[in-house]
């Protein structure tokens, strides 16, 4: 039986590990060749990359391009269409965080956090949307935060960054509506990869107690006091969300986010 992406082709920035990753297992599952990116040890990169073609049967290549730099960004697009001939799926999840008070935000990382987060996206966006276009079908999905909705100290960088993936999907989405490309944003809660990981590690120094007794507590401070949802969102959670938009069910999202966070941003 035919996979409903078997002859599709997406390119994901920032999956060489994490919510990338999984965004890429999920689409390969259904048969979509892949463009894998980020930084990483070549080895693992490697072996996921080789794990994507053997378990599901797909072409999978990877491509090292810096999200901060727009040559290699295009660089990047260019390698997905030698080796596939297009890009009919995009999803720019490759992002970067930063804590520091507003008066003490450093203006590199601040530049570098928007490099990453919002500017890779708009060229990304821009090198994919003629051809999509011109075959009336394509899918621009950007992983966006819980922090496009609402912050907590410390985070102006992150939040005004993840505040402007949301901007930019809405903006694509309304200048794509008369045509069969759409773009959307999923904002995960807390999920375990590297990202939160360095975070859960300074909020455990801080206390001065170890990681995985502070857990409850790392996560009591982000979900309502719901005691049965205290837990992780994890990766298969989110990647089972791009898999709905790039369905022919998600071809009325436009400009949405999907927010998928365990109830945090209810409260
Ligand atoms: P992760 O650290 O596992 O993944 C980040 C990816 O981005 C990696 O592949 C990394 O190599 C890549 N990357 C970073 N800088 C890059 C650059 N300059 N050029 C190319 N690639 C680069 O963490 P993750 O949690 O999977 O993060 C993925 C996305 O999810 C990010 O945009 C992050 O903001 C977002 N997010 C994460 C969480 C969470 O709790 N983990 C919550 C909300 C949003």
């Amino acid at each position: 039986m035919g996979r409903f992406l078997d002859g599709k082709a997406a390119v994901i920035t920032g999956s060489t590990s994490g919510i990338g990753l999984g965004y890429a297992r999920a689409l390969a599952a259904e048969g979509c060749a892949i463009l894998l990116n980020g930084f990483g040890d070549a080895a693992e990169i490697q072996s996921s990359r080789s794990a994507l073609e053997n378990d599901f049967g797909v072409t999978a290549i990877y491509h090292g391009a810096d999200m901060r730099k727009p040559d290699e960004i295009k660089a990047m697009i260019d390698a997905a269409d030698d080796a596939f001939g297009k890009v009919d799926i995009l999803i720019n999840n490759a992002g970067m965080q930063h804590r520091a008070p507003m008066e003490a935000f450093p203006l590199e990382v601040w530049n570098d956090m928007f490099a990453v987060n919002v500017t890779s996206a708009m060229l990304a966006i821009q090198h994919v949307l003629p051809q999509m276009k011109a075959r009336d079908w394509g899918r621009i999905i950007n992983t966006a935060s819980v922090n496009s909705q609402i912050t907590s100290p410390n985070t102006s960088g992150y939040t005004a960054s993840k505040h402007a993936v949301m901007g930019l999907t809405k903006a694509v989405a309304l200048e794509t509506i008369m045509t069969g490309v759409t773009c959307n944003a999923i904002c995960p809660g807390t999920v375990r990869t590297n990202f939160s990981e360095h975070r859960i590690d300074t909020f455990a120094k801080e206390r001065g107690r170890d990681k995985e007794e502070i857990i409850d507590q790392f996560l009591e401070q982000k979900m309502p006091y719901h005691q049965a949802f205290k837990r992780f969102i994890t990766v298969e959670e989110i990647a089972a969300a791009a898999v709905y938009l790039c369905s022919d069910a998600g071809a009325a999202m436009r400009g949405a986010a999907f927010t998928i966070d365990g109830g945090w941003t209810i409260r």
